[in-house]
């Protein structure tokens, strides 16, 4: 009898702890209904990689090509602030706020392209394709409805010293006025490259961009810190004549060489070397500017990769993949699947694809795919630059020679 009632009364608690149990389950689901999830996705993700602004006086900077907000509650979120905040184990060593004009501007931006149709071509190039999910919509303001994305583009941050993160804090409130704050840190690293490359071309050559801020490349991911290789010639001129034929530039046709050992991954070829995209001799630079624009979006829409012309890929680590672009048409001496050797030539420079004169763009991945990959910053071991004067990497306006020459 006893038995029965230890045993009845031993069911009771059991019962209890299960209706307690879900009593919590269910009080834990509703309070997580009612917490606003705001989610921070930023690109780069995880990491980001500092370069050179006066590297002898310990100055460099960092770029976050977007941080993108998005709300994944069922209410509205108004974003009220945003900080970028940089530190090393222990200190805060710099601060930066986004203001809410900041936030508008940019949205406004995104949504502008999204309007005119070009977001499909501009967003992988962004990294957006990577951030935003099916059903994802932008905002054209700081007020974010359930699955709205809030894209804040291009934060460049100059610094002294060391810092090891940077962490990115946005709050805000939801329509009923709770508070809401994300976070999202990145490591601040100083890339080390898993190889030892040499130049991509032999001889004397002008670097008319590189990863500095004030080159087009370093706004885009893929090719931030890609290099435009040219040839100067009389003139401080990069070619002959009035420049209205691709052959008349004096890197065109030049060779280009394999900067390590590594697997070819991929070749594209077949496309023209047109001089009809060069700039005409009595064309302005505002008529010129407004036809690369247009033909650049002719490419875009026919295929993304045509952007970068005849264009080669070699693997030389895991995450480290050499790719040139704007080769010149029949000149790809290699194909998938081939070995090379370091300083093997493997094509010659040409003016294929989005360019604007014939030059070698050259960059260091950290992936095959040309779009969907990462620049990182490298250095070249075969060059001699007086002008370097104790700096580590390239910048737009270096004169380069290779040693062989
Ligand atoms: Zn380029």
């Amino acid at each position: 009898m006893t038995r029965y009632i230890e045993y009845g009364a031993d069911m009771m608690i059991k019962r209890l702890f299960f209706l307690l149990f879900l009593f919590f389950v269910l009080m834990s689901a509703d309070l997580f209904s009612q917490q606003p999830e705001l989610e921070i996705r930023t690109n780069p993700e995880n990491r980001v990689y500092r370069f050179e602004t006066n590297s002898r006086r310990g100055y460099y900077n960092l770029l976050i090509q977007n941080i993108t907000c998005i709300n994944r509650s069922r209410e509205t979120i108004t974003l009220e602030k945003g900080v970028l905040e940089l530190s090393d184990d222990s200190h805060i060593l710099q601060s930066v706020y986004i203001s809410g004009a900041d936030m508008e501007k940019s949205a406004r931006q995104m949504k502008a392209f999204e309007q005119q149709g070009t977001l499909k071509y501009y967003g992988p190039f962004l990294g957006l394709n990577r951030i935003m999910k099916e059903g994802d919509r932008l905002s054209t303001s700081p007020d974010l409805e359930p699955h709205s994305v809030l894209v804040s583009m291009w934060h460049y941050l100059t610094f002294k010293g060391e810092p090891r993160w940077l962490t990115i804090h946005f709050e805000g409130r939801t329509a009923s006025g709770n508070p809401v704050m994300a976070e999202a840190r990145l490591e601040v690293v100083q890339y080390q490259p898993a190889r030892t490359y040499i130049f991509p071309v032999r001889g004397l050559w002008y670097v008319a961009d590189a990863g500095d801020a004030f080159s087009g490349h370093r706004w885009v991911g893929m090719e931030s810190f890609a290099l435009d290789l040219g040839q100067l010639g009389a003139g401080g001129k990069t070619h002959q004549g009035n420049g209205e034929r691709v052959e008349g530039y004096y890197c065109f046709n030049k060779e280009v060489v394999a900067v390590a050992d590594g697997d070819v991954i991929e070749v594209r070829d077949g496309l023209a070397d047109d001089s009809a995209t060069l700039q005409r001799e009595n064309e302005t630079d505002e008529d010129y500017e407004s036809r690369v624009t247009q033909n650049q979006m002719k490419l875009l829409q026919e295929d993304l990769y045509l952007t970068a012309g005849n264009y080669l890929v070699i693997r030389h680590a895991p995450n480290e993949y050499s790719h040139y672009a704007h080769l010149k048409r029949g000149s790809i001496r290699v194909k998938p699947g081939d070995r090379v050797r370091q300083g093997q030539v493997v094509a010659a420079v040409g003016h294929s694809g989005n360019s604007t004169e014939p030059h070698l763009h050259f960059s260091i991945n950290d992936g095959p795919d040309f779009i969907r990959s990462s620049s990182l910053p490298v250095m070249f071991s075969n060059i001699n630059t007086p002008e370097l004067n104790g700096r580590i990497y390239l910048h737009a306006g270096d004169m380069v020679k290779t040693n062989d020459f």
